[in-house]
């Protein structure tokens, strides 16, 4: 059904099938760009694309985000950050904010963080090449934000997180229209994107997409909308959590139906393995959201995991793009994909849990006792991350930081007088270490080959446990042997 073709690992490719079918797109790589192969594919014509912090840090960076929107006239709703960090060191806008919010509401004079602030759009304003009046507009605006209603401090401190991105595409909307885009500035407010009032931490309600597909899709020129924040049906400024302008950009593609939503970040793809323990990793060309989501959990730090639900919902292409380098295709991440037996896309790992281990003798005889050794969890406000299991034992992974040493001694106790466990071992300092693919579930001897690795680079397996999803290997290791266990996998199966 799917055309599909193969390109080499020296093609700087991996060796799958690079196809990827999402609902009615077919996409393939051709002279190193994604272009979609089916006739039938209903298209919008709307391509969202999202530009993260580093992409925005100066009006550099912002120049290139101009020419990477005109160079696709499809790329017609565009979702800004705030300006991030422009060397290692610096400090994000949206940290800048808070910090400021924080001397305010202490009491605290915030005129020097004002002023820092408001430098840091003037700066990109001069070297962008507009006129000045628009830093008088940012700097009224911080103002009167700072002057509003402290008495919830919660809504006050979304007031002023929101402000980076309201005023970082207030200024984009401008500087593409110097450089020659017809740019317009949407607000959140006027185009409906309304959420719970859930300060810092806020959901989407259902009926922004609609709200957002009447305000947006046949909207005049290239609409430039702010990411990380929306209103509450009250109207107050709420804002998603940390990171969640990739929020606002899966639902804008979503209510538009987009072709796809385009992430633009600053690598050019999303790696086999964490680059920083395993020295020229491969770029992953292609994955499914199931993939994605699987190696997120486990480590991979691309996306927030809530970012990309809406997109998956509405089965929108998701492209992961590098703002310093647009001419590479970056990752495709799709509904389906077509694979090979055996087909490994990455290896990611985490740090941080804890294992409970529970024995009794006959404990297969007894219904019902999983589900009481989970709401003693449940109960401890525990949540549980795996929970594999023998004939006669039990173990709960979880995270170590919710496991303090009093929630330990009151779980233990519980354990033992009221399921009459005959032991109880808990084991600190785990990493998971997890092999993801869709074509794993049908290929013989991949436990063992990945065993294997392990045991040839000297890593002691603590807990294994094959996803109920099948599409994914998970290995309960120390801690002190994670980039180890990394290596070897990465090694076994690339
Ligand atoms: N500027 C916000 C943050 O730093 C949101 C984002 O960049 O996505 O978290």
């Amino acid at each position: 059904m799917c055309p599909s073709g193969t390109l080499g690992r020296e093609a700087g490719w991996l060796k799958y099938s690079l196809v990827a079918a999402s609902s009615a797109v077919l996409f393939v790589v051709k002279k190193n760009k994604w272009v979609t192969m089916s006739k039938k594919a209903k298209k919008s014509g709307l391509k969202v694309a999202k530009f993260g912090g580093t992409s925005l840090a100066n009006a550099e960076q912002l120049l290139k985000v101009c020419n990477i929107v005109k160079a696709d006239p499809t790329r017609r709703i565009i979702v800004l950050s705030a300006p991030g960090k422009r060397t290692k060191d610096d400090v994000k806008v949206t940290d800048m904010l808070i910090k400021c919010a924080e001397q305010k509401l202490a009491g605290k004079s915030v005129e020097k963080d004002l002023r820092a602030i408001v430098d840091r759009f003037a700066g990109i304003q001069k070297d962008a090449g507009v006129p000045g009046d628009i830093i008088q507009e940012i700097e009224k605006d911080l103002r009167q934000r700072l002057d509003s209603d402290k008495s919830n401090p919660a809504r006050f401190m979304d007031l002023l997180k929101a402000a980076g991105e309201d005023n970082n595409a207030k200024l984009g909307a401008a500087v593409f229209k110097k450089h020659g885009l017809d740019a317009y500035y949407v607000s959140p407010k006027d185009a409906g994107l309304l959420l719970t009032d859930e300060h810092g931490n806020a959901l989407v309600l259902d009926e922004s997409y609609k709200n957002l597909n009447k305000a947006l899709v046949g909207h005049k020129g290239v609409v430039v909308f702010p990411g990380f924040f929306g209103y509450t049906k009250d109207g107050e400024v709420v804002t998603f959590p940390r990171g969640g302008s990739d929020i606002t950009g899966a639902v804008l593609a979503a209510a538009v139906k987009a072709d796809s939503y385009e992430n633009f970040t600053d690598v050019d793809s999303v790696f086999a393995a964490d680059p920083r323990i395993v020295e020229g990793a491969q770029s992953i060309s292609l994955l499914t959201y199931r993939e994605m989501r699987e190696l997120s959990y486990a480590g991979f730090g691309v996306f927030h995991d809530e970012a990309i639900v809406p997109a998956v919902h509405a089965k929108i292409p998701i492209n992961v793009k590098n703002t310093n380098r647009p001419e590479a295709p970056g990752t495709m991440i799709v509904p389906d994909r077509t694979y090979t037996a055996g087909d490994v896309v990455g290896v990611a790992s985490s740090e941080g849990f804890c294992a409970v281990y529970v024995d009794k003798y006959l404990m297969n005889r007894e219904v019902g006792f999983g589900r009481r050794l989970l709401q003693i969890m449940e109960d401890e406000k525990l949540s549980y991350e795996h929970a594999p299991s023998g004939i006669d034992n039990m173990s709960v992974v979880l995270r170590e930081k919710d496991f303090t040493p009093e929630t330990e001694a009151k779980v233990v106790k519980r354990i033992y007088d009221e399921m009459k466990a005959d032991n109880i071992d808990i084991d600190r300092g785990l990493a998971l270490v997890m092999i993801v693919g869709e074509g794993m579930h049908y290929t013989v001897g991949m436990a063992s080959r990945a065993t294997s690795a392990l045991s040839n680079a000297g890593v002691n397996i603590e807990m294994l446990n094959q996803g109920s999803s099948e599409i994914s290997m998970m290995f309960g290791v120390k801690a002190v042997d994670r980039k180890k266990a990394v290596k070897a996998l990465y090694d076994a199966f690339f």
